[in-house]
């Protein structure tokens, strides 16, 4: 065959997701469970005001399925920069800030990767350790060949190693490119406080670094949508020049829509024209224009005061779930008597949440409880419910005790 060289590459998320289906005990629970959220019934959760704003969207008769432009719908991407920025933002006001529509935020984090390469030859990329599973891959298949970490969880701390990271920056050659996650930091759920990103942004400003944000969990970190775009917004009024790969993925519950923005500020409004024109050129070589649906749900809210509010109050319902469910597994655990200072699943915030379990240890979870996570030990806050939190405690005193 044309394709007998083929090997297969194994994913583990994937073989754990596979195993879980085969495994046909009845009480079998996955808490690697992807990446979506759940309600305390365990069930996907459509936002009441996506609801809304997709009704308006399937009775307007004004839309129409032709091309959107290669850079996107204008009124979603001009929203959710302003959205990101803020619309006192000096690049807003200045005009030299816009948004490129993309696949969801893994796209915009490939966008911003191929302008990087293609169009400055950037090779070297910074991404932190542990980091979200996909940056690797998306910016070296966006054709930056020179993947280096930088410190950020001390395993021995259990906390954010910032002498570690400063470090690692502080000898990063000029000119590299900085991932860094806005918050709700993925997978450790430790943000950097507001004092210590002011120190990141100094030492990458005397460094000559470019930070390209990601920002996929707006909204989980506080609870709060404008509270959590704090670095951003930080890095943006210091006068920085950066991207921010946005997505809505999980803030809006718009999973399979693909809703992302790469948002780009530069220092010179005049620079605007051609950098748009680069991305143009990269958009139609990858998939030519984006699709609509998604970003006129998302433009819908950010364009409306009254549906704004409505989001803001449904990702409030969101957040509050997660938080009462870490409170409820670490009063669980610590009612047991498990060994270990569980303060840390209250302290983490998005949806990660720490177990502090071996691999092995995992593994026993798996085999004899038939709970199903990744081999890190931490598993996705969302996947408990009321129902659940006290079998999950059980069964992980259970493992750290026997
Ligand atoms: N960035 C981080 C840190 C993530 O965890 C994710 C998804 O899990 C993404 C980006 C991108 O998600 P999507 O492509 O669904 O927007």
């Amino acid at each position: 065959s044309f394709f007998s060289e083929v090997k297969t590459h194994s994913i583990d998320v994937f073989e754990l997701f596979m195993r879980f289906h085969r495994d046909t005990h009845e009480n079998k629970l996955n808490l690697a469970i992807g990446v979506a959220y759940r309600d305390d019934s365990g069930l996907p959760w459509t936002l009441p005001v996506v609801r809304t704003a997709e009704q308006t969207v399937a009775e307007d008769e004004n839309l129409d399925n032709e091309y959107l432009p290669v850079l996107g719908l204008e009124e979603f991407t001009t929203a959710a920069t302003r959205w990101l920025l803020g619309s006192d933002s000096i690049a807003v006001v200045e005009k030299r800030a816009f948004g490129v529509q993309s696949i969801s935020g893994a796209n915009a984090l490939r966008l911003g990767a191929e302008f990087l390469s293609q169009v400055l030859g950037k090779t070297v990329f910074y991404y932190s350790n542990p980091t979200w599973r996909s940056h690797e891959l998306l910016f070296k298949n966006g054709g930056m060949a020179e993947a280096r970490q930088y410190r950020y969880w001390s395993e021995k701390t259990k906390n954010l190693d910032f002498d570690g990271l400063l470090e690692d920056l502080e000898s990063a050659p000029r000119g590299s490119v900085v991932i860094l996650h806005a918050c709700a930091q993925n997978p450790t759920g430790c943000d950097p406080t507001e004092d210590q990103w002011r120190r990141i942004a100094g030492v990458m400003r005397e460094k000559g670094l470019f930070p390209f944000f990601d920002t996929a969990l707006q909204g989980f970190a506080s609870g709060d949508l404008v509270r959590d775009a704090f670095a951003v917004r930080l890095f943006e009024r210091m006068g920085f020049e950066l991207f921010c790969a946005q997505s809505f993925s999980k803030n809006l519950g718009l999973y399979n829509e693909r809703v992302g923005n790469l948002v780009v500020v530069l220092n010179d409004p005049k620079l605007v024209d051609p950098v748009k024109s680069q991305f143009t050129l990269i958009v139609r070589g990858m998939y030519s224009n984006p699709p609509s649906h998604g970003a006129r749900i998302a433009s819908y809210i950010l364009n409306n005061t009254n549906l704004y509010d409505k989001w803001q109050d449904n990702v409030l319902t969101m957040f509050t779930r997660m938080k009462e469910m870490r409170g409820s597994l670490r009063g669980a655990l610590e009612q047991l008597g498990a060994p270990g200072d569980w303060s840390l699943i209250t302290r983490q915030v998005g949806m990660a949440c720490d177990t502090g379990l071996t691999e092995s240890q995992c593994e026993v979870l798996i085999e004899r409880h038939h709970i199903y996570v990744l081999k890190s030990g931490r598993f996705n806050i969302c996947a408990v419910t009321s129902a659940n939190v006290d079998l999950i405690a059980k069964a992980i005193y259970d493992v750290f005790t026997s």
